[in-house]
């Protein structure tokens, strides 16, 4: 069977159809759905400087390749690269070694901040004297990092590489989790307040499944191997992955029904939540938060230790 749009041979069936693309027509599907993102969402404005979330892995390498490219011609949007080195030896330095050759090779500015430099030893170590789950910690550790980090660089937005898979997860953890006002700041783009202490992002990849993103990849020639940080399968998220990995192959289309629904009653949320959200600035680094301390400075104290600021 030839390629939907030409005569080539096909290369990847589209997930939920019977369509089969060739290489070049999947490029080209890829893109422009990234740029109907982008225009439904209205994600770039006129002076925009995004600030790329990058990890070397495929999903912000695709990203970050296709924010260059799309906004090319648009010399009043500037796109700069910013990647955090957790400090997981195997693994984050041979992302990013990778990531440095690209952003080489593409010619964008990239900056990477460690947890060793901002709070006092890499995860590493940190985890020596941590007892709960690898990514609750990183996880919050990262959060604080990419939205000062990218407001220290002047940036207006913050880019992620967020797909279909991943958002769905999240709508489900916080439904499991008993966290529907967290699912507030979900969506293609982010922030239910216009606060200047929170970076809004931006997420053009989120109708794309990690299996397009992969094949975009591998396509483009990006990399041929993908590592996954060795703390990933004890994490909450990869648990639901799972199950939803395992719903979306019985019943085809499972995970696309949780991103239409949830958008539809998204606009609902951010109405029921937009006041509940006394914003307090952190007594110790003044980023934002929602108590006295923020959960970065908690858990620098408590677990890092000989963390100062
Ligand atoms: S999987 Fe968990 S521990 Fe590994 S980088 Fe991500 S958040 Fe950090
Ligand atoms: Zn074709
Ligand atoms: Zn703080």
């Amino acid at each position: 069977m030839a390629c939907k749009k030409c005569v080539e041979n096909p290369v990847i069936q589209l997930p939920n159809s019977n369509v089969n693309l060739c290489k070049n027509c999947f490029i080209k599907y890829f893109e422009k759905k990234v740029n109907k993102t982008i225009g439904e969402y209205d994600l770039i404005d006129k002076k925009d400087h995004i600030v790329v979330a990058c990890s070397g892995g495929k999903d912000s390498t695709v990203l970050l390749y296709l924010l260059k490219k799309l906004t090319e011609k648009r010399k009043d949007v500037k796109i700069t690269a910013l990647a955090i080195d957790e400090g997981i030896k195997g693994y984050r330095d041979k992302s990013l070694d990778f990531l440095t050759n690209f952003c080489k090779e593409h010619k964008v500015e990239l900056n990477i901040f460690s947890y060793e430099k901002e709070f006092g030893k890499p995860l590493d170590e940190i985890l020596k004297s941590y007892n709960g789950v690898p990514c609750s910690i990183c996880g919050v550790f990262r959060r604080y990092l990419l939205n000062k980090k990218s407001k220290e660089l002047n940036g207006n937005k913050l880019a992620t590489g967020h797909n279909l898979d991943d958002e769905s997860q999240s709508i489900i953890m916080n439904y499991f989790r008993k966290n529907i006002k967290l699912s507030a700041r979900l969506g293609p783009i982010t922030g239910i307040i216009a606060d200047k202490r929170f970076i809004r992002r931006i997420k053009p990849l989120y109708f794309l499944t990690e299996k397009e993103i992969t094949s975009y990849a591998f396509l483009k020639g990006f990399m041929d191997k993908f590592t996954e940080c060795p703390h990933d399968a004890d994490s909450y998220r990869a648990q639901i992955r799972d199950m939803l990995n395992n719903f979306e192959a019985k019943y085809p289309g499972t995970k696309h029904s949780i991103i239409t629904s949830f958008l539809e009653i998204l606009p609902v949320l951010k109405e029921k939540y937009k006041d509940e959200q006394e914003i307090k600035s952190c007594k110790i680094c003044d980023e934002p938060c929602s108590q006295e301390i923020c959960k970065a400075c908690q858990y620098a104290e408590e677990v890092v230790k000989n963390f100062t600021r």
